[in-house]
């Protein structure tokens, strides 16, 4: 059985782990200090990780502050799969812009080679929910997007799975780079399971 750790500091985890556990996985909250004995600070044990919702610059700064910020780093730049929803695609994300395209500070992994940008649906259409047709997962995934981040440009190594269309462009919403898979809506918070069943495949 795979064992999947959910980064559990702050956000969407929980929705996560029970999301992965009926898709057939052993799912546990990931929040302890890294082991500096064992390989990858213990991170190893796991053999995919996911970056949960919530707010990336928060959960930056824990990251940061439990010293997981470099074993995260060391998995994602090593091949360990990895996938983040939203905020976790942001952490993701070697560039990231404000909603006003304005580069950001904020800690970060920086393994996907793409720029990002945060709140990028204004506040209009802050939350939305729409079907998409999603490469190699689905073609009528019911997605959750809330204060969702678009992807603005990424290098080719990136394929772009899902795009919906925002300010009169279409943007990228779901994304994978070899073994990091991030989307910029929320599939933990339906009943469909299709989208963590691919990041388990990914991760057999
Ligand atoms: N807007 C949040 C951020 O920038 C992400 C929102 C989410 O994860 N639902 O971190």
């Amino acid at each position: 059985m795979l064992s999947i750790g959910v980064l559990a500091l702050q956000g969407a985890f929980r929705e996560h782990i029970n999301m992965l556990e009926r898709c057939g996985a052993k799912a546990s909250a990931l929040r302890l200090p890294p082991d500096p004995e064992a390989p990858l600070g213990g991170l190893d044990r796991f053999d995919g990780i996911v970056l949960p919702g919530g707010e990336s610059t928060a959960i930056g700064r824990l990251l940061n502050v439990w010293k997981l910020m470099e074993p995260l780093r060391k998995c994602a730049f090593s091949g360990k799969p990895i996938y983040g929803s939203c905020a976790g695609l942001i952490l993701l994300c070697r560039d990231i812009t404000g909603p006003d395209g304005q580069p950001s500070d904020q800690p970060r992994i920086g393994a996907l080679h793409a720029c990002v940008r945060r709140n990028a649906f204004g506040r209009q259409i802050d939350s939305f929910e729409t079907t998409l047709n999603i490469k190699g997962v689905a073609d009528d995934l019911n997605a959750v997007f809330i204060r969702a981040p678009v992807i603005t440009s990424a290098d080719p190594d990136v394929q772009i799975l899902a795009e919906v269309e925002a300010g009169g462009s279409s943007c990228p919403v779901a994304v994978r780079q070899e073994k990091l898979l991030a989307t910029s809506f929320h599939p933990e918070l339906t009943n469909d399971g299709r989208l963590h069943s691919y990041f388990l495949e990914m991760c057999r």
